[in-house]
């Protein structure tokens, strides 16, 4: 009981914490000539290792653990999940033990892995096959435990949305558009329901970054069934998930160099990519102002620093 009385503590001291993450606007050359006004919702500024959406994600699945006196938070991941690496500090910080199945071979380490571990996560490699049934992974283990808490691969789930659609609520001015990249189409559904419940001309737009993106609108339909669809733009994925090319690259490096802002490629740079091309191709009205929301996730550059082939941008 000691445990749960602290769990409540410590949660109560982050309940006043509210989020407010910035604005900041972007002025490059080639988006000021179109005269589209582009700002970006520094959500990789809430914290360093709980980033971005990540942290929206979890709130609420936090709060639902606590009330149903839990103390035990079970999730799933990829070896470079930042939803991993969000939810080990997440538990760390509100005294949750964390445990985590992870898809890949038993023992693999890399430092998101790694600061899993710093932050007391257990990890239970699985290889794909039964990475593939995760119910029946978390009944196998933890069927039989009072004490656990399921949270979805990637903080899918309505209680997720819930805290993403926060988002909107912190906005300083009206949007023509709202873009975020996607992955299990949680924020997207988010920010997307926040827009419909107001009304707001605003359009959403989705960049996902796996193939096949389509089947994103299916998620959201499934966690909202009657809102006013997002705009999915399916063409910018660059091969896959985390799967890259020389121009995305360079668009990254370009893109870093010239705002002091950094983004990596997996997410948030097939994001700018994406609205870069929508510009430069005249998808927008001049005077349109332009919310991207920038999910934060940086530490995934520490798997793709050698996949750049840098070029000197000062010549
Ligand atoms: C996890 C993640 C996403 C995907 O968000 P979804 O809600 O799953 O669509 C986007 N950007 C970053 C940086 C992420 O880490």
């Amino acid at each position: 009981m000691k445990q749960f009385s602290l769990n409540l503590f410590s949660f109560n001291v982050m309940l006043p914490f509210k989020i407010h993450s910035p604005e900041t606007e972007l002025y490059l050359p080639a988006w000021e000539k179109k005269h589209v006004k582009v700002t970006l919702k520094r959500d990789d500024l809430i914290h360093p290792f709980i980033s971005g959406n990540k942290w929206r994600k979890l709130k609420y699945n936090l709060a639902e653990a606590i009330r149903l006196q839990k103390n035990h938070l079970v999730t799933f991941g990829g070896t470079w999940s930042n939803h991993l690496l969000a939810t080990a500090c997440a538990g760390a910080t509100f005294k949750f033990r964390t445990t985590a199945f992870v898809r890949g071979e038993e023992g693999v380490n890399n430092p998101v892995l790694a600061m899993c571990r710093l932050f007391g996560m257990q990890l239970i490699y699985v290889e794909r096959e039964s990475y593939r049934n995760k119910e029946n992974l978390y009944k196998t283990y933890f069927g039989q435990d009072p004490t656990t808490f399921y949270i979805h691969e990637g903080g899918y789930g309505i209680l997720g949305a819930k805290g993403c659609a926060e988002l909107v609520d912190e906005l300083r001015q009206e949007y023509q558009h709202i873009f975020t990249a996607c992955g299990t189409g949680t924020t997207l559904a988010g920010i997307a329901n926040a827009i419909d419940k107001r009304d707001a001309l605003t359009r959403v737009h989705g960049i996902p970054v796996l193939k096949n993106g389509g089947f994103i609108q299916e998620e959201v339909d499934q966690l909202y069934p009657n809102i006013a669809p997002p705009i999915l733009h399916l063409n910018y994925h660059f091969g896959g998930y985390a799967k890259t090319t020389a121009d995305l690259l360079s668009f990254v490096q370009n893109f870093v160099t010239n705002t002091g802002i950094m983004i990596e490629p997996t997410y948030t740079g097939k994001l700018l990519y994406a609205l870069d091309d929508l510009i430069k191709n005249d998808y927008f009205t001049p005077a349109d102002k332009i919310l991207v929301v920038h999910t934060g996730g940086l530490t995934g550059i520490l798997g793709m620093y050698e996949r750049f082939n840098f070029i000197d941008l000062h010549q």
